[in-house]
Parts: C-alpha cells; sequence; structure tokens
C-alpha cells in the first residue's frame, strides 16, 4: 500500500474525453476532483520519452502549480507493424487541430504502405501510465495495456481518439462502439478492460480508498 489518495484532488488533463473517463474512474472513491483546466492551470511540455516520463510531468506541473495532489495520464496506442507509432504521440497525429478522423487515417495509410492487412498484420495496443503527485514530492505510478487490432473502417462514435479503430482481443465491438461502462468499469461490476481502467485497478490497489 502507497500513501492514501484523499480529498481534492487535480485531474491534471486538457483532453475532456479523458477528464470524463477519469472523473468516472475516480467516483467511488471519495475523492473531490477538479481539472486542470477548471483551475486555469498551464500545460506542460511533454518532454519524455516514455508514457510514465509525461505523466509524471504533467502530475508534478499540476500539483506544484495547485497546491493540491494530482493525478495525470498519459496514454496511446502503439501499433506493432509501426515499431510502435503513434505511441507517446499518438495526440500529435492528430495535429492542432486534434481530428483523429485524420489520425486514424494516417495508421490507416502506414499499415498499407508496410502492406499489414491481416488482424495478425495490425496488432495494436493501448497504453496508460497513471502517475499522482503529491505536494511534498512522493509519487505513487502505475502502467495498464490492452492489446487488440486496428480495423479499418473505423466503428462506432463513442469514446474518443483511436476508439473506433481499436478492436479489443477477445471482443466484436471496438471501443467505438461499448459503452462508458463495457470500455472501463471496474470490476467487480465491469471487465476493467481498458488500458486506463487496469492502471486504475492498481492504483486502487497502491492509493484509493473507498
Ligand atoms: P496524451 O494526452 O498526451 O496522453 O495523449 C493521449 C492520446 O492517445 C489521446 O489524445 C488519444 O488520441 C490517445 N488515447 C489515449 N487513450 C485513449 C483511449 O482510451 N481511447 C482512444 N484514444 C486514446
Amino acid at each position: 500500500m502507497g500513501r492514501i489518495l484523499t480529498g481534492r484532488v487535480v485531474i491534471a488533463t486538457h483532453n475532456a474525453g479523458k477528464l470524463v473517463e477519469m472523473q468516472h474512474l475516480l467516483a467511488p472513491y471519495g475523492v473531490e476532483a477538479v481539472s486542470a483546466g477548471q483551475l486555469g492551470l498551464p500545460e506542460p511540455d511533454e518532454t519524455g520519452d516514455t508514457f510514465r516520463a509525461n505523466a509524471r510531468i504533467k502530475a508534478e506541473a499540476a500539483t506544484q502549480a495547485s497546491g493540491l495532489p494530482a493525478i495525470s495520464d498519459d496514454s496511446g496506442i502503439c501499433v506493432a507493424a509501426l515499431d510502435g507509432a503513434p505511441g507517446i504521440y499518438s495526440a500529435r497525429w492528430a495535429g492542432p487541430g486534434k481530428d483523429f478522423a485524420h489520425a486514424m487515417e494516417k495508421v490507416e495509410a502506414a499499415l498499407r504502405e508496410r502492406d499489414a492487412f491481416t488482424p495478425g498484420d495490425r496488432k495494436a495496443w493501448f497504453v496508460s501510465a497513471l502517475c499522482v503527485a503529491w505536494p511534498d514530492g512522493h509519487l505513487e505510478e502505475v502502467e495498464g495495456r490492452v492489446d487488440g487490432v486496428m480495423i479499418w473502417p473505423p466503428r462506432g462514435d463513442a469514446g474518443f481518439g483511436y476508439d473506433p479503430m481499436f478492436l479489443p482481443d477477445g471482443h466484436a465491438r471496438t471501443f467505438g462502439e461499448m459503452t462508458a461502462e463495457e470500455k472501463h468499469g471496474l470490476p467487480p461490476l465491469g471487465l476493467g478492460l481498458s488500458h486506463r481502467a487496469r492502471a486504475f485497478v492498481l492504483l486502487s490497489e497502491k492509493c484509493l480508498a473507498r
């Protein structure tokens, strides 16, 4: 067991889709979540070269700026045939307009360039690195992953980002076709399917109390 997260907590994200999921995931744990956006905190540059390093940059920046404990997620989709790209650059592939239809087209074009057409050629995994940082410098860090394949055309309009293109292993519907509960509902009621849900399960074992 690490240090328990209680009271007011900053969710260190400016990504609306992620914010909704993280609020949902934190709801059972009696923490009062406020977002970095609501507090007007600046968005730090993500200069790390791993998900974990970038999660730490975001949580540390938010806790230092607010004086509250902060929780961050750095996440992305890694495609095996693309040597793990877009990976930590998943948000950047969508460009300044955050156009994920375009980002998914880029992934599809890169897969075609590599003659990756069968499910076996199109393996991918989402990663979520979560970091909780306290103002005194204490950190708790975990990482979750979910494996699947990149399909084309994308299906569904739920979720965000690359969800419509990602078919998790063992399922017939993409993340874009799943309800929030199916995608990231936590056990015992949910499957704990998504990378973020899996990371949350690990985090809850370390530092969340019901
Ligand atoms: P970050 O805000 O730098 O961590 O960027 C993460 C990016 O990865 C997001 O903007 C999405 O494009 C993508 N991503 C992360 N998690 C998910 C997810 O659960 N579904 C779909 N896309 C995701």
